[in-house]
């Protein structure tokens, strides 16, 4: 594992810098990204490629999202300490650090086999320890529902209604939906038990897999 140096504190201190000219407000976010090492979630831990603003591929054909989306996820989800957290797309496990330097507690679900057998192992190595599922995120985590928040990191193409049903009163989902080249960022609200949308920009993620996401 390669070691946190001045080198690689210097370049995320920069990137702290870059989202936050790019309008990432929130303090526990900016905080999150400039502790956890990114560098470290790289196969081949290429320092130039961690600390930029890029995704990246992490095998399996996924990728590790670009830190500014990172930023504006957790940013959209006002996580508070101890909230609980589904994360949909475990991926590398970096989102998840994330979150959980922001003190949530997180669950998250993989659908990738191999992905999700690499980050169970590899992240609490490094520290981070949320729970770890293996399987179709489309339809949430009943067995542990309901959620303060979810977060959906990869393309959908609607909002799947399991992952609604699995909010708890008062909780946002966000999620990126629409075709397979860019979706746009949705945030939903539960408030008295209906349903609020706010419409972000676009972006563009791996697809959402599974029953309510994309048929391979
Ligand atoms: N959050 C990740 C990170 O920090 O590295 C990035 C996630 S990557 C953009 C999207 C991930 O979603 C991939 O690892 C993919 O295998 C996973 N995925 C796709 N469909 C899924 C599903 N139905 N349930 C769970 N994971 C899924």
């Amino acid at each position: 594992m390669a070691l946190d140096t001045y080198k690689t504190r210097g370049l995320r201190n920069k990137l702290v810098k870059l989202l936050e000219n790019k309008g990432v407000t929130d303090l526990s976010v900016l905080q999150a990204i400039g502790k956890v090492p990114r560098h470290v979630f790289f196969e081949t831990a290429l320092l130039e490629h961690a600390y930029q603003d890029k995704a990246f591929p992490i095998g399996e054909g996924q990728t590790i999202s670009q830190p500014y989306t990172v930023a504006f996820q957790s940013e959209k989800l006002e996580i508070k300490p101890k909230d609980k957290v589904l994360e949909v797309g475990t991926g590398s496990g970096y989102q998840a650090a994330v979150l959980l330097e922001m003190g949530a507690i997180v669950y998250t679900i993989e659908y990738n086999q191999i992905l999700f057998e690499k980050t169970r192992k590899f992240l609490p190595e490094m520290g981070y320890k949320p729970f770890f599922f293996h399987g179709d995120g489309s339809k949430g985590l009943p067995a542990k529902a309901p959620f303060d928040k979810i977060i959906v990191t990869a393309g959908a193409p609607v909002v799947p209604e399991a992952l609604t049903q699995q909010l708890a009163e008062g909780g946002i989902l966000i999620i990126p939906v629409g075709n397979q080249e860019k979706q746009k960022m949705l945030r939903i609200r539960k408030q008295k038990g209906k349903l609020i949308q706010e419409e972000f920009d676009y972006f563009a993620f791996v697809p959402l897999l599974g029953e309510q996401g994309w048929k391979k």
